[in-house]
């Protein structure tokens, strides 16, 4: 055999650009792992490329993150050996094989399953490092994390807990809002009230109404200018996403009204090297190992339902990860 099924897009556009290909099984390269994929978790960028608001090179195979087992190693690789079960992150994982460099790949640890391992990679690390770099949340900090009930928002909820921090919680609906309470949540707000109400409970909820020491929001557009008002003075605002459409442009004047840090990080940008790689994948399956992170997968979609799992991410209608079958 020497072709596999690929999820490409060959223009941008709505789930209609979807599609189901035939292309090669690569070989690895020097320092590449060639990975049997099992599963690929299912991540909001994947829409992003998809949509055009992420421009990519086309045709483009999707997909951001898997695991599988180890079918090949190319020239150099001596960590890694056929049959070993593998996870990593990097685009093209919506494939049957996937060609990996060393850098992005790690062991699955004993215990964990494929399906698991697919679904913590990208969101475990953008939550961990964010609360690590971004703003080193502390014990007594107060934090609103948005869509709190969605994948990246239900380990940002949890790790912020394990840190010691008072979580104050945005979800779209009661249900959503329910499931962030029992991963910990502290307050609860719908934020499909309007920004005027959600600002007036958010503050509520802080010492004073002075507002929270960090806002975690990856929903963007529709959320960022109510950021701003309930970040307190000297807090930080760190805006790592797009969901409901990209942050309009913004003057950065504003930002001494509270003398407030805006970030948009990058997870690829905190674990750049093979060191913060290994040391933030390491420090996420302890948090797994000690039952401090629990893992949420809404749903396995097999590979045929790519189009189904995309409307589904986009139409607000899950909670936890999306996992595509391969
Ligand atoms: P989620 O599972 O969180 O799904 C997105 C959620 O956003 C929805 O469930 C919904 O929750 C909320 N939302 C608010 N407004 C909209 C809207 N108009 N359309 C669709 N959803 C909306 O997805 P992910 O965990 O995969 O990603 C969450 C965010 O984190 C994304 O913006 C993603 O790009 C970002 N991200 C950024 C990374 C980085 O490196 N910067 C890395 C990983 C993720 P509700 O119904 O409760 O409002």
């Amino acid at each position: 055999m020497s072709t596999q099924k690929a999820i490409q897009i060959s223009k941008t556009g709505g789930t209609e650009v979807l599609e189901i290909n035939q292309i090669p099984i690569p070989k690895p390269q020097p320092g590449q792992i060639l990975v049997k994929a099992a599963y690929a978790g299912i991540n909001f960028i994947d829409t992003y490329f998809r949509s055009g608001l992420y421009p990519v090179p086309l045709p483009f195979t999707l997909g951001s993150e898997g695991s599988g087992t180890v079918e090949a190693v190319g020239a150099g690789v001596t960590k890694y050996k056929p049959g070993e079960q593998v996870v990593y992150y990097g685009s093209g994982s919506y494939t049957e094989y996937v060609n990996v460099p060393e850098k992005a790949i790690s062991h699955i640890p004993e215990g964990l399953k494929l399906e698991d391992a697919a679904a913590i990679l990208i969101q475990g690390l953008t939550a961990l490092t964010m609360l690590r770099e971004s703003y080193e949340v502390k014990k007594g900090d107060t934090i609103l994390i948005h869509a709190a009930a969605g994948g990246t928002g239900l380990v940002l909820v949890q790790l912020a807990k394990a840190l010691g921090a008072t979580v104050i919680a945005t979800a779209s609906s009661a249900e959503k809002l329910e499931i962030a309470k029992q991963h910990g949540a502290d307050y609860l707000v719908d934020y499909s009230n309007g920004e005027d109400e959600w600002v007036k409970e958010v503050l509520g909820y802080t010492k004073d109404g002075e507002g929270v020491e960090a806002v975690f929001d990856g929903v963007g557009k529709t959320t960022f200018e109510g950021d701003l008002k309930v970040t307190k003075r000297k807090g930080s605002l760190i805006s790592f996403g797009n969901a409901s459409g990209a942050v309009d442009p913004f003057k950065i004047n504003r930002l001494g009204d509270k003398n407030l840090k805006l970030l948009r990080p990058r997870l690829f940008g905190y674990v750049a090297t093979q060191e913060e790689f290994d040391r933030y994948t390491q420090e996420l399956f302890g948090y797994l190992k000690s039952g401090q992170l629990k893992l949420n997968i809404h749903k396995i979609y097999p590979l045929e339902e790519i189009v189904q799992a995309h409307k589904d991410l986009e139409g607000r209608v899950t909670t936890g990860k999306l996992v595509l079958k391969i």
